[in-house]
């Protein structure tokens, strides 16, 4: 099996791990992923070696295994670029982050931030009641911020309003006109001044995928008159000195650093002017958007950034900074609402695969008396078997010999619907089809440039592994934007991958795949794969997934969450499980959809007990059936591993 020709780097270049997964991740000399929490200098962890170790402790594939040191090493990361920035460009002011809630809402996270976060006094954005509510409870520390942004009632405003006497810098944030009226009457009402914010809608152009955050028709933030009307109701409510706040949002991931610094110049220029209109400001809020490098490329594509977290930092220090000075306007507080950028990297969802389906790939022996169309297939075979292999061999004729296979496939289903051809002759065409797709797709291996009906023969042989995953569950963005992250096994690196595959999951949907895979700056349909081999596990990782994935996960054929495992790494390369949280059994789905799990099990009851009384079923299977149920209930929704 192994390839002399193959190492760790070359699966390291394939894969790209080098370039999204640095300085994270890499190939250890068992041909493993290994994770490095800390970054460059710290310790390592075998990711194999690591779920065998979960494994044993009872815990199931698929797994999410969260890296708390990673969380943290990338919110160091955010402040350290503006740290540099700021005294490179000698700004007078400081940067001041939160967690946009949304990105990933789950307790251990949002925790866990919050305490890491506090030599910064870092916090969080709400965009929802809900969120509001975490946000609230889990902030502690006065100097942080709480950015309350979403579209608000009433009770919210007042919520955030009272927030306030609780000792948290609140910050109200108007997202639409309305809620100006709101929080004048709240404030009325409960004799408390809120902090107020204005949430500009550029003009400034976008790209990607949530370009339409931006322009005349988004669906946030206030127009330059809507901002000017609101500057004066303000002021005629006595509320302007407490307009303190600047922010826009132009959509997440965004891929170009030209479209940032266009926007930061229209955000600048609003802040001076409605600093000289009376208003006192002091914070500006870059809001998210600054973007993730799935695959390294450092590219102004879809699944890639033209720009690094210190050319992002640069940017927003210079262009507010260069503003201010001109117009003789102190800089403010910088904010940014980074989700995507700081929480991508920490989670890493581990996938095992349960087989493999391909194509037949036997050449069936020849019989006696074959129909015409079998014989004509054998024929096509023959033709491309012979053709010489060295010379500059004919695509021509390659071309020639699969349009002849196809279409004898389809003469071979015709006589077969009209019941001149029995199954075993219609198998046989079959076969033969697919031993001629084989055999062309060898020859042209080396070959580039190659007609659209040869290139899709890759496709058309490739291989589906079967996934023990929800991708609507764990990875739903890659089925509802068509978002590519980066996946790879996690062993048998230093073999070359023979195969070419993608993945498809448990759910009974055809759209339950993966089929699009990093690649450079593009994408490509077909990943390469190990052979694969049923008595051994073959483990997939899916990287940089951990942000919007778990709360965009669905309940789509009742497959639920997966087993969750937090890992802080302690001195001599050991870890500390510091949190599992145990994956959604069968009983948690089903009650999520209104079922009583006892009751589904007590009507079964009764079925048996009838079925036994009618001498169809014994005891003895009977109780097999009933501990059967009663074990799904308490047990994971994925496929057990034999293994485990
Ligand atoms: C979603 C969102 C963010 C987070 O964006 P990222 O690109 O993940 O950093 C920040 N602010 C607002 C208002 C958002 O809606």
């Amino acid at each position: 099996m192994a390839d002399s020709q193959w190492n760790a780097e070359k699966s390291s270049e394939l894969y790209g791990l080098g370039r999204w997964g640095s300085p994270y991740f890499f190939i250890n000399i068992l041909g493993h992923v290994s994770v490095r929490p800390r970054g460059r200098q710290g310790e390592c962890i075998d990711l194999v070696k690591l779920v065998n170790e979960l494994q044993d402790r009872n815990l199931n594939l698929p797994l999410l295994i969260r890296f708390d040191n990673i969380l943290e090493s990338q919110l160091e990361s955010l402040h350290t670029a503006f740290k540099r920035a700021i005294t490179r460009y000698n700004y007078n002011g400081r940067y001041q982050g939160v967690f946009p809630v949304k990105c990933n809402q789950q307790r251990h996270v949002v925790e866990k931030l919050i305490c890491c976060g506090r030599r910064w006094n870092f916090g969080l954005e709400a965009g929802s009641k809900a969120e509001l509510l975490i946000a609230l409870s889990l902030i502690e520390n006065r100097d942080a911020l709480l950015i309350c942004n979403g579209y608000k009632d009433r009770r919210y405003i007042e919520t955030a309003i009272l927030a306030k006497r609780l000792g948290r810098r609140s910050i109200i944030v108007i997202e639409q006109i309305g809620e100006v009226q709101h929080i004048i009457d709240a404030s009325n009402q409960l004799g408390t001044k809120p902090l107020i914010g204005i949430r500009a809608r550029l003009s400034s152009r976008s790209t990607g995928r949530w370009r339409n955050s931006v322009g005349e028709k988004a669906k946030f933030g206030l127009s330059v008159p809507e901002i000017l009307s609101t500057l004066k109701i303000l002021k005629d409510a006595n509320l302007l000195e407490e307009l303190r706040l600047l922010h826009f949002h132009i959509g997440s991931q965004i891929n170009d650093i030209a479209i940032v610094k266009n926007a930061l110049q229209e955000i600048s220029r609003i802040y001076v002017e409605l600093h000289k209109l009376g208003a006192p400001m002091g914070y500006l809020n870059v809001g998210g958007g600054l973007g993730v490098d799935y695959d390294g490329s450092k590219t102004a594509t879809v699944a890639s950034t033209n720009y690094s977290l210190q050319n992002y930092a640069n940017d927003v220090v210079a262009t507010i900074k260069e503003e201010c000075d001109s117009q003789l306007v102190d800089v403010p507080t910088l904010i940014s609402e980074s989700g995507r950028a700081i929480a991508s990297h920490f989670s890493v969802l581990i996938f095992n695969i349960l087989r493999v389906g391909n194509l037949p790939e036997a050449i069936p022996s020849e019989g006696e008396n074959e129909p015409l169309v079998i014989h004509n297939l054998r024929n096509t075979l023959r033709d491309i078997q012979i053709l010489p292999y060295e010379t500059d061999f004919n695509i021509n004729k390659l071309q020639e010999a699969w349009n002849d296979a196809l279409k004898f496939k389809d003469d071979a289903l015709d006589a077969f619907r009209l019941g001149y051809l029995s199954l075993t002759d219609r198998s046989l065409s079959e076969q033969l089809t697919w031993a001629c797709a084989r055999l062309i797709h060898e020859r042209l291996s080396t070959k580039n440039d190659l007609p659209k009906d040869l290139q899709d023969l890759s496709s058309v042989l490739s291989n589906s592994y079967y996934a023990n995953l929800s991708i609507f569950r764990s990875a739903p963005d890659t089925w509802a934007i068509q978002q590519l992250f980066p996946l790879m096994p996690l062993q048998r690196l230093q073999e070359k991958p023979s195969e070419l595959g993608h993945f498809v999951d448990l759910t009974c949907d055809s759209d339950g795949q993966i089929n699009r895979f990093i690649s450079n700056g593009q994408s490509k349909p077909l990943l390469e794969l190990h052979k694969f081999n049923p008595n051994e596990p073959y483990l997939i990782g899916m990287f940089l997934g951990g942000a919007y994935q778990e709360a965009m996960g669905n309940l789509h054929n009742l497959f639920g969450t997966t087993d969750v495992i937090h890992i802080r790494m302690i001195s001599g390369n050991n870890y500390q499980i510091s949190h599992v949280i145990k994956g959604d059994t069968n009983a948690d789905v089903l009650q999520a959809m209104g079922h009583d799990p006892e009751q589904l099990i007590e009507r079964l009851r009764i079925a048996s007990e009838q079925s036994i009384r009618d001498n169809k079923l014994d005891i003895l299977s009977a109780q097999r059936l009933m501990n059967h149920l009663a074990s799904s209930m308490r047990q994971s929704t994925y496929l057990e591993s034999k293994n485990s």
